[in-house]
Order: C-alpha cells, then sequence, then structure tokens
C-alpha cells in the first residue's frame, strides 16, 4: 500500500496540534507490536499502528495514505497496549487535522456524501425527515412528551432502512407488550452524529449533538432507550461534555429488566441455533456482555459462542464511521465472522448493532448464504417468544 508520509507542517506544530485535538498520547507508544496483533485489518491487509505512532513522534502524518481512515475505532488494540496509548483518539486527532483542509482520500467520496447529508437534513442518505417515523405507521405510538417515561430513539438506520425498520417495529411491539411508557420524537429526530465524530469531524458533531440536546431538553426527556450501541455510547459517554446527562438505557438493558421481572413472557419455542455477536460499541466499549446472553438464554434460545467472543469480538468493520466509506470485497472483517459462524453450524446470527447487521447481512447474500443463515436483532428474536 502506498504510505507516502509528508509533514504538513513543522514537526512542533504537528504534534502539538495532534495534541490539542485529543491524541496526545501516539508519545507514549514503545513500538511492542501488541496492537498490530490484535487489530483485525492485518487479518485482511497490512495496518501498521506503531509505525503510525512512530511518525507522528516525529512530526509525520500519513498525509495521504487511505490508512488513517481505516480504523474502526474497535478498541481491540487499546485493550493490549501495555503503555496506555489511546489509538482511537490518535486516529481520530489526526482526521480532525487533516479534515478542516479537505484532505480526504478520493477513495471515500461516501463518506462526503453521508456528511453533507447529516449537516444538511439530519440523516446519512439526505432522506426528507417527515419520513424519520414512517416505520411506526399503524404501531399506534405516540408523540413523546414531557409526561411520558422513556423517549424511544431509533436513530437513523432503524428509521429510514428497509431491513433494520423491522427491529425499530419488533421493539415497539415488545415495549408495548410489557406495558412500558414510551415515545418517540418523529420528524424531530436527527442522526445522533457518533460516527460522523469518529471521522474527525468534530463542527459538525458538536452541532449535531448541541441541536439534539436543546430538542431533548425543550421535549422533556430524562430517560432515553436506544437500540444503537453508537447513539447509546454518544449519549450516555460524549453528550456529557456539554453538561448534560440524561439517563441511557440500551435497549438489551431494559428487556433484560422487564423479562426478570415478568413483564415479558416467553410462550413460543426458537428452535434454531443461535450465535451471538458483540458488537464493539456494546461490549468492549460499554462493557455490556451479559444481557444479550441474559435475554436469550431465558428466551429459551440454544445459544452457542463464536470463537472470538466477549472483549476479544471480532469488529464488523463498520465503526469509526467506516460504515459511510467503501470496503474492498475481499476485505471485510464480517465476511470473517460469517465463516466463523457457519464453522460452529449456527443457524441464526444475532446482534444487538444496526451496522453490524448490515456488513452481516451483505457478507450472507455476498458468500451465498441466503438459505443457510439468517441475520437477526437480538428483539426481532424476542418478538418471535413472546
Ligand atoms: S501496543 Fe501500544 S506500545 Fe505497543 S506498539 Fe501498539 S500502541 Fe505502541
Ligand atoms: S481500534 Fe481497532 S481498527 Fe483501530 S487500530 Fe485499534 S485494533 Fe485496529
Amino acid at each position: 500500500m502506498k504510505m507516502d508520509t509528508i509533514a504538513i507542517e513543522p514537526f512542533k506544530i504537528v504534534t502539538e496540534g495532534l495534541k490539542e485535538v485529543g491524541g496526545g498520547t501516539y508519545r507514549l507508544c514503545y513500538q511492542c507490536g501488541r496492537c498490530e496483533t490484535v487489530c483485525p485489518w492485518n487479518r485482511v491487509r497490512s495496518f501498521f499502528v506503531r509505525r503510525m505512532n512512530n511518525q507522528a513522534q516525529i512530526g509525520l502524518v500519513p498525509f495521504e495514505s487511505e490508512d488513517l481512515w481505516l480504523c474502526t475505532t474497535c478498541e481491540s488494540c487499546m485493550e493490549r497496549c501495555p503503555r496506555g496509548v489511546l489509538t482511537i483518539s490518535n486516529m481520530v486527532a489526526m482526521r480532525r487535522l487533516l479534515l478542516p483542509d479537505g484532505v480526504v482520500p478520493a477513495s471515500i467520496p461516501s463518506l462526503r456524501t453521508a456528511t453533507t447529508n447529516i449537516a444538511s437534513v439530519g440523516n446519512p442518505w439526505g432522506l426528507r425527515q417527515e419520513e424519520r417515523a414512517q416505520w411506526a405507521f399503524g404501531l399506534e405510538i405516540k408523540e413523546f412528551d414531557e409526561n411520558t417515561e422513556f423517549l424511544y430513539f431509533p436513530g437513523c438506520y432503524l428509521s429510514y432502512d428497509p431491513r433494520l425498520k423491522k427491529v425499530a417495529q419488533a421493539t415497539a411491539k415488545i415495549l408495548k407488550k410489557a406495558g412500558v411508557d414510551f415515545g418517540i420524537l418523529g420528524p424531530k429526530e436527527s442522526c445522533c452524529g457518533e460516527s460522523i465524530r469518529k471521522t474527525g469531524n468534530e463542527i459538525l458533531f458538536k452541532r449535531i449533538a448541541r441541536e439534539n440536546i436543546k430538542v431533548f431538553i425543550d421535549s422533556g426527556v430524562k430517560k432515553i432507550i436506544t437500540s444503537s450501541p453508537h447513539c447509546y455510547h454518544t449519549f450516555k459517554n460524549e453528550y456529557p461534555e456539554f453538561k448534560m446527562n440524561f439517563d441511557v438505557i440500551h435497549i438489551s438493558e431494559l428487556l433484560f429488566e422487564l423479562i426478570k421481572e415478568g413483564r415479558l413472557r416467553v410462550n413460543r419455542e426458537f428452535e434454531k441455533r443461535v450465535a451471538y455477536h458483540d458488537p464493539c460499541y456494546l461490549g468492549r466499549h460499554n462493557g455490556i456482555y451479559e444481557e444479550p446472553r441474559g435475554i436469550l438464554k431465558k428466551a429459551g434460545i440454544q445459544l452457542i459462542e463464536l470463537p472470538e467472543m466477549r472483549d476479544e469480538s471480532l469488529c464488523c468493520g463498520m465503526g469509526g464511521g467506516r460504515i459511510w466509506m467503501e470496503t474492498k470485497k475481499e476485505e471485510r472483517f464480517s465476511n470473517i465472522r460469517i465463516k466463523q459462524v457457519m464453522e460452529i453450524e449456527a443457524e441464526v446470527l444475532a446482534t444487538f448493532c444496526p451496522y453490524c447487521i448490515t456488513a452481516f447481512e451483505d457478507s450472507r447474500l455476498v458468500m451465498g448464504l441466503r438459505d443457510k443463515l439468517e441475520v437477526k436483532d437480538v428483539t426481532e428474536i424476542l418478538e418471535e417468544v413472546i
């Protein structure tokens, strides 16, 4: 791979610049290479995190290289780094340095489109804001107001994507069955901004976050249920930077509680063998491993574990803004994951993330497994058995 590196500014400006935008820990790297042994990119191509750290230490940024845009922010490397190098922050910082000057490789034009659409109409596809609540048509879901206990925030994929609308619908049906008092914002809902922040676009992220927080406050929101671990992560861990704290709950946490309290009763069997995939932003980033497995087990599901699971889960390849960038067919981590699923002879791959589902659905079709393997959100499975 072409790896032209030039100093975009004199040494001090680059190193100070990286530090100012949140990426100073590359300095701690002592080149042991442990990060590279776990980075999923090294399963499909060469990707040298330590070399990038080394270059940053001498004031170089891989200016035109696509490598800067590869990191999926999966956090695998940070779990193993003996020096506490915050690789995700460093990668995002390098992107932040380059993005204001429009330095984005020509190979990722789809990122520009998604960014422009989110900035203009609040979703990555440029679809009409009024269509945002069409997934809820006929389900009699109320609009959130200050007397409603929970705001359900489906996010962009579950609102607009035909495959993932089914997950929002299953979620709403379950919540209604359990008697949960919830509402939606409908056309007032907008992209959470998580993926855009990871592409380095801090200005847009801050604007989105402030606008969302204003809508939440004006509507009287206190408790937010999310389906996407990415919305969950940013509302819970990043929005507090704006001095606002909402009670943020991932749907897996709430469903597990509802089952334990007896508010959801299982009365049908699901006979297929299910493998559970831990999404990076639910597992490694937020430590939610037990609740999804607890739901599946209490629902009487025959759960079989994948070889790389929990904190060692294999990234689907879509985090860090990669969802808006093209990945070559032969370089998709999701293909590797699907092979693992087939090796343990599961019939359903279950997860709890719209990005993972999108990647796995695509791999399943490309690999000719349409009739052999289903990909489902855990919510969809639960809805079938209650
Ligand atoms: S594991 Fe940490 S210290 Fe070792 S090369 Fe990677 S970033 Fe550097
Ligand atoms: S966060 Fe994940 S994709 Fe990024 S460098 Fe680390 S291991 Fe690789």
